[in-house]
């Protein structure tokens, strides 16, 4: 439909109203918000091929009318013919245009980390942050993550220090009505992206329980071992069931072919996700690189591919922090000082004029 479209159109009601008189024909509205505008799209479900577009076309808000026949119907870009159009929440734009760090915690261990950590994000006027919560470990003896026994005082903290956005993994979907219950009895003090870690890429009642609720946005990590297109069918999981706020991750594959990195970095990956589908694009260097080695030129891997990624037109980075790493639960060996934060945005600042330099000169 054309843009700011009035809620109770009547072209949208007839336009509903004449989809569904085809036989076997649902139509589904969904309203996309945006920082300064919103967007309605009708979408149609059924044997559509038989379905003239017509008399769609003729009503005066309809913009235009697609016909849905590739692959990832609801995230797919559909060879350019649908723009993407990312989402705000809780104050934040978060789009294929924009570009938003979020340092924090893998693990919540403590209080006094989780305060450390946002003072220095408020100090440099970050407001978006990762803590983890529930940790999907590999073995069982590891340390699983402090639940919802921490969620009271991060999310306190989180409001207490400008916090907008917290990402954080979720293991099961019982998980989101615990972090749901939690948010509001911080009285709302910040909100959560959803997390789905590359362990659970393929847990399809997982992605389907995120993808049946609206509240929160929903952070898709590819799965490790398995091909782009299943990850995107995944995440089309998520968006088929309602929830269109999804932001896909890169985070490296398994196979040792990138040693001496944790995974093969994959961010070549940011472009090719940009084209296919509308869903803005994560990376995170963390947990790809895995280790705090730096090259001859005194930067550490983890900034190179960072910077990869952003000259390339990443829209997000989840990056792992910790006040002192060696103290930490989970993955202390690649998280980044404190004391770094402040060069690491800097070089990210300098990778994002780049791109933007880069797309201005081929525009041109
Ligand atoms: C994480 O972000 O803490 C994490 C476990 O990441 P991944 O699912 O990418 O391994
Ligand atoms: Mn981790």
């Amino acid at each position: 439909m054309k843009a700011d479209l009035p809620k109770d159109s009547s072209d949208l009601r007839q336009i509903v109203q004449l989809a569904e008189g085809f036989p076997g024909i649902q139509a589904q509205v969904h309203v996309i918000q945006g920082a300064t505008r919103s967007l309605t799209e009708v979408h149609l479900h059924g044997s559509t091929g038989v379905i003239p577009t017509k008399p769609f076309e003729e009503f005066e808000g309809v913009e235009k009318v697609v016909r849905i026949t590739e692959k990832f119907r609801s995230i797919g870009r559909h060879g350019g013919q649908l723009d993407a159009v990312g989402f705000e929440y809780n104050g934040v734009q978060i789009s294929q245009d924009t570009l938003h760090v979020f340092p924090g915690l893998c693990a919540v261990d403590n209080a006094q980390n989780v305060e450390r950590t946002f003072a220095a994000l408020k100090e440099h006027g970050i407001v978006t942050t990762r803590a983890g919560a529930y940790k999907p470990r590999t073995s069982p003896y590891d340390f699983q993550g402090f639940g919802g026994a921490c969620l009271p005082y991060v999310f306190e903290l989180a409001g207490k220090y400008g916090i907008r956005i917290v990402a954080m993994e979720i293991t099961h979907e019982s998980q989101i009505d615990e972090i749901r219950r939690a948010l509001v009895e911080s009285g709302n003090a910040t909100g959560v992206m959803l997390q789905i870690g590359t362990r659970n890429a393929q847990n399809f009642e997982l992605l389907k329980a995120v993808g049946a609720q609206s509240e929160l946005p929903v952070l898709f990590k590819r799965g490790m071992g398995i091909t782009l297109e299943e990850s995107l069918n995944a995440c089309e999981y998520v968006a088929s069931g309602g929830n269109r706020r999804i932001v896909f991750g890169l985070r490296g594959m398994k196979t040792n072919l990138g040693d001496p990195h944790r995974n093969f970095v994959d961010f070549a990956h940011v472009p090719v996700v940009k084209r296919i589908t509308r869903l803005p694009v994560c990376i995170d260097p963390s947990h790809s690189v895995g280790r705090r080695s730096s090259g001859p030129d005194g930067l550490l891997d983890i900034f190179h591919v960072t910077a990869q990624a952003v000259i390339a037109g990443a829209n997000m980075v989840l990056v792992d922090v910790h006040p002192r790493p060696a103290e930490a639960l989970c993955d202390g060996p690649q998280a980044l000082l404190l004391e770094e934060l402040p060069l690491f945005l800097e070089d990210i600042a300098i990778a994002r004029r780049a791109y933007e330099e880069r797309v201005k000169r081929i525009a041109r």
